[in-house]
């Protein structure tokens, strides 16, 4: 049902994306990174290609991480453990080429990793051993964007490793779409990553037509007679996860108002507490970062426009590089796109939430 609201496993319940599909299983590169913004179907998406793969899998889901300011190397093997415990369940012989590493100690069928000292796993190995163990592996990391927050180790040498010389695939996806290209540093003749071509799947918001599509087929599946398609676009957006939400609240109170007024309440508390995330680190900035969202929700504006809004908020004058500095942090996190060299929210439900 494409009113669903939990992530889809199945293509069934996907509206489109069928190239996106079948070009995220193809696999064609050792990293494949998924771009778009929250909610756009980049889970979805990796979950229905996994499926149809039924290849060995490692997924981790960083969003675990979202509320955190910093992450630490035993946090983040906390994660790889389980899954690779998942994966061991299921395929006895993985233990085998574990134990061949340092760093990894076994009990029973449990395994562990060494997370400090001389000894603690290095990531390399693991994916080395991941590798021997199946070429066709497949590492997932949703929202990698988090692992910028990792202290205590660097994950880009590994990935750089297994880049050249593994079979196994790495799939990253990212909603902030700066702060993982930050993170991997692609453009930085100094990363490890430096001039490897990745291959990109972008997810767009849906056009005004393929909302119209999409809910109109949602309707037809649950036998609901519904008309009001452009006034929800108008309303709403192209946002697939606030339209889905749209179809599943209206199939219960079938009332129009009622149904967008839930949609977008919904909508805002989720905006607002990713907004507190993101503002988590901001210290004293954080009053003017909430100003220049709602300087640009109001209406789309220049750079000159925010920073004369922000001086008159203030009654003081704020250098350039400053406000250079809180847009970049705002394009990085995709809260705002730049378009013709005006600066606007990313969606309209983020508009509409700092409007109001
Ligand atoms: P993301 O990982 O990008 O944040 P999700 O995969 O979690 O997005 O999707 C958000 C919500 O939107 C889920 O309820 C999902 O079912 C729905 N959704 C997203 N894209 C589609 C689509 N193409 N067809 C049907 N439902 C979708
Ligand atoms: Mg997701």
């Amino acid at each position: 049902m494409l009113f669903d609201p939990a992530p889809k496993d199945k293509r069934e319940d996907f509206f489109d994306r069928e190239e996106e599909i079948e070009k995220l299983k193809l696999l064609s590169s050792p990293i494949t990174l998924i771009l778009g913004l929250r909610r756009t179907g980049k889970s979805s998406l990796i979950k229905i290609a996994l499926n149809e793969l039924n290849r060995p899998f490692i997924y981790l889901d960083m969003r675990k991480f979202e509320e955190k300011r910093s992450i630490n190397y035993k946090e983040f093997l906390i994660e790889v453990e389980r899954e690779i415990n998942k994966l061991s369940s299921k395929f006895s012989q993985l233990i085998e080429f574990l134990k061949r590493i340092e760093g990894v100690s076994i009990m029973g069928n449990q395994v562990r990793f060494k997370w400090q000292g001389n000894e603690r796993l290095s990531f390399t190995s693991l994916l080395e051993a991941l590798n021997d163990f199946n070429k066709d592996l497949i590492f997932i990391i949703d929202e990698a964007q988090e692992l910028i927050k990792l202290r205590g180790i660097d994950l880009l040498p590994p990935l750089a490793y297994a880049f050249d010389n593994l079979k196994i695939k790495i799939v990253l996806s990212g909603s902030e779409m700066g702060l993982l290209y930050r993170f991997l540093r692609i453009e930085d003749p100094s990363s490890p990553l430096f001039g490897r071509a990745f291959l990109k799947i972008e997810l767009k918001p849906f056009s005004r037509e393929e909302a119209i599509e999409f809910l109109k087929r949602g309707f037809s599946q649950i036998n609901i007679n519904f008309t009001e398609y452009d006034k929800v676009y108008e309303e709403i957006g192209g946002i697939p996860g606030w339209l889905t939400y749209f179809g599943y609240t209206y199939s219960h109170i079938r009332d129009l108002r009622k149904s967008l007024d839930e949609t977008f309440s919904f909508a805002k508390r989720l905006i607002i507490h990713e907004f507190e995330n993101f503002l988590a680190d901001k210290g004293e900035a954080r009053k003017r970062y909430l100003n220049i969202m709602r300087t640009v929700s109001a209406s789309c504006s220049s750079w000159s426009k925010i920073k004369r809004e922000l001086e008159a908020m203030e009654g003081i004058t704020i250098s350039d590089s400053i406000i250079y500095n809180y847009l970049k942090h705002l394009l990085d996190s995709s809260w705002i796109v730049k378009n013709d060299d005006v600066y606007c929210p990313s969606e309209p439900l983020i508009r509409k939430t700092f409007e109001t």
